[in-house]
């Protein structure tokens, strides 16, 4: 059984990290994601897109 929501990587813009996984519905959002996450390593808020 296939789901239409996948998991997705979040990676940092500033530092790399690739801690976040999410998911998402490719058929509505067929575009890459970017958000302001909160990155463990630099403890603030940044930029995060989506990367395979
Ligand atoms: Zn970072």
């Amino acid at each position: 059984m296939k789901s239409m929501a996948d998991n997705i990587i979040l990676e940092c813009t500033e530092c790399g990290e690739r801690d976040y996984l999410s998911k998402k519905n490719k058929r509505k959002h067929p575009e890459r994601l970017a958000l302001k996450k909160y990155c463990p390593r630099e403890r603030k808020v940044t930029l995060h897109r989506e990367t395979k």
